[in-house]
């Protein structure tokens, strides 16, 4: 028996707001906003894009995480990382960092550069109570260490998940994340299977795209219903846009800032360790 097949619609749109986080970065956020707190199981969508460097400069002295995963996807520009372990890294574009706080984590990230454009995103993607207290751990890929697929103008970068066959760089993560970044020429479509029941969102980062009838414009984000099958064209001028999904949790969500976890109890445990210098373990 053939698997039915269900083309994902869209079922909302939102575009993304402007503001200022860390030390006054401007940025624009989607996930994480008033009018879209989360998205089970993501907890937010930074895009942070500039060439002026008062927009980026003051980057985003040290501060915790816990309970959840930060993903930094660089498209421009270089970005220094550091945790209090002492462990250093640079971000370079085209680059990722799969950071798991979960236990907990106090690191700073900072601009590498003074002048230029500093351009990627930063998605927050939750554990699941069972993992939020594991210990800490990265995963950090070079530009030429993300498998992609080139095909007919088309390329996809793929950083989590599955394309065409080719195995994302990152693995093993909780919600089993599908993470894309699709360059599409003028009238191309993108098609791909996607899990059924991932929570699935597109996010045009340059030109625009349509999903049926649907157009979507840059920075924009779209939420997808459930099915398994993703189907986007671009215009006249091409486009790039991001496609993320992951498993939901379907699991209370209790946020404070830099922790996320289930519980009130568990919001007051990870304030008083952070008072107490005890949130990241030996
Ligand atoms: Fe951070």
């Amino acid at each position: 028996m053939t698997q039915e097949k269900k083309i994902r619609s869209v079922t909302k749109k939102l575009r993304s707001i402007a503001v200022s986080d860390g030390a006054g970065v401007n940025l624009l956020r989607s996930i994480g906003t008033p009018g879209l707190l989360n998205l089970d199981p993501f907890l937010l969508l930074d895009e942070f894009r500039s060439d002026n460097p008062d927009d980026y400069i003051a980057g985003f002295p040290p501060h915790p995480h816990r309970g959840f995963e930060t993903v930094t996807y660089m498209k421009a520009g270089r970005m220094k990382h550091e945790d209090s372990t002492g462990r250093t890294g640079q971000l370079i574009s085209g680059g990722v960092q799969w950071m798991t706080a979960g236990s907990g984590i106090i690191h700073s990230e900072s601009p590498e550069q003074e002048e230029g454009l500093m351009w990627g995103f930063q998605l927050w993607v939750n554990l699941p109570a069972r993992d939020k207290m594991q210990s800490p751990g990265y995963q950090e890929f070079r530009p030429e260490e993300i498998p992609y697929v080139e095909q007919d103008g088309m390329k996809v970068n793929v950083i989590a998940g599955e394309y065409a066959s080719t195995v994302g760089a990152v693995n093993g993560i909780s919600t089993s994340p599908v993470y894309l970044d699709i360059q599409l020429p003028g009238h191309g479509t993108f098609t791909t299977q996607l899990p059924e029941s991932h929570t699935a969102f597109l996010y045009p980062y340059e030109g625009e795209i349509k999903v049926s009838d649907q157009v979507i414009g840059q920075s924009e984000l779209a939420l997808l219903d459930k099915g398994n099958l993703v189907a986007v064209e671009s215009m006249e001028k091409g486009a790039g846009f991001l496609l993320i999904a992951g498993k939901p949790l379907d699991e209370p969500i209790v946020r404070h800032g830099p922790f996320v976890m289930n519980t009130q109890e568990e919001i007051h445990q990870a304030i008083r360790d952070m008072q107490e210098g005890t949130l990241v373990r030996p």
